[in-house]
């Protein structure tokens, strides 16, 4: 059950948890094409900061534009609201949730004239695919479902209907007793997770999949200019699912997900079946960065003053 908190941001305004409601003939509830976002806001020595706010807020009005929906407030106006959501609820950290969605209106799929309307909410939540995946590693399963044809998902847009893929995909992964599903593209090739990017490191190099078949993550971007920071190198080209299996380590990255490390992928155990060293250096950098503790790279948070 999700942690709730007190306000939630609509339209401009805070209204109550309990009371942020919508019509259930609310276009995009039938039809899916909303643009989110999910961020991150860490406790730092300061105060609570929000990981990469410009970057996610750009995303999502990347993703309105893919999908020619006008929202009716600014990049600033939308990134002034989520500092202020957090701030309003008195979390240090949460997960931040910005929504936009097509309203009330006309039914079918040319919505001529429903109004775009936008939503923010902000609650704590834990580590995605759990503490112990974070030390540990999880267990990946190859997917019989496969990411949607480039022309179909434009996988430059975060958008809520694509998500049906991911959820499909991810009931299968559990169903079959692993923690979370790895999808490929249409042409066999790794794609991605069901809501993460995914690395892989073979001879001490580090490998991610290109950005055709996936979404931007924020987080893949950050992990890459880190490694090239600490001299690792990252060759973003594509790769098999058995480059996998005999890869030395591999791991998942998302905003929810942040750095989980895949021990093992269709019952083949990856390197040691434990966090690589190369991955917990990431994942190490990673989390002193997003908590703060990392000057170098302190333009990346965005403190709620
Ligand atoms: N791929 C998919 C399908 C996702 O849903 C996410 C999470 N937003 C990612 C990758 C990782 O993106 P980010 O690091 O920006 O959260």
């Amino acid at each position: 059950m999700i942690n709730k908190t007190e306000k939630i941001w609509m339209d401009g305004k805070f209204v109550n948890w309990d009371d942020a409601k919508i019509h259930i003939m609310t276009h995009s509830l039938h039809y899916g094409l909303g643009a989110f976002e999910g961020i991150r806001c860490y406790n730092t020595p300061k105060g609570p900061a929000i990981f990469k706010l410009d970057e996610h807020v750009k995303r999502l009005f990347q993703t309105a534009h893919i999908f020619l929906m006008d929202i009716p407030f600014t990049e600033d106006e939308i990134k002034s609201a989520i500092i202020n959501t957090v701030r309003i609820n008195g979390l240090k950290e949460c997960y931040i949730r910005p929504l936009v969605y097509i309203g009330y209106g006309a039914m079918g799929l040319y919505p001529k004239g429903n109004p775009i309307n936008v939503a923010i909410a902000a609650w704590p939540w834990g580590a995605y695919l759990g503490e112990e995946g974070i030390e540990k590693g999880i267990r990946v399963k190859v997917s019989s479902f496969i990411r949607n044809h480039v022309n179909s998902n434009m996988s430059r847009g975060k958008v809520s209907g694509y998500y049906v893929n991911s959820q499909i995909a991810k009931k299968e992964a559990i169903s079959c007793g692993y923690d979370e599903a790895l999808l490929l593209d249409t042409e066999g090739y790794i794609s991605e997770g069901s809501g993460e990017n995914i690395f892989i490191v073979r001879n001490g190099v580090l490998k991610t999949t290109p950005l055709t078949s996936i979404l931007e993550g924020i987080t893949r971007d950050s992990i890459i200019t880190i490694a090239r920071d600490i001299k690792i190198d990252v060759k973003e080209e594509r790769f098999t699912r058995d480059e996998i299996y005999i890869a030395d380590e591999a791991f998942f990255t998302g905003t929810a997900a942040e750095v989980t490390p895949i021990r093992e992928l269709d019952g083949r155990v990856i390197g040691d079946g434990k966090r690589g060293k190369i991955t917990k250096k990431l994942q190490s950098i990673f989390f002193d960065i997003v908590k703060g503790r990392n000057k170098k790279y302190n333009s990346w948070i965005t403190y709620v003053k």
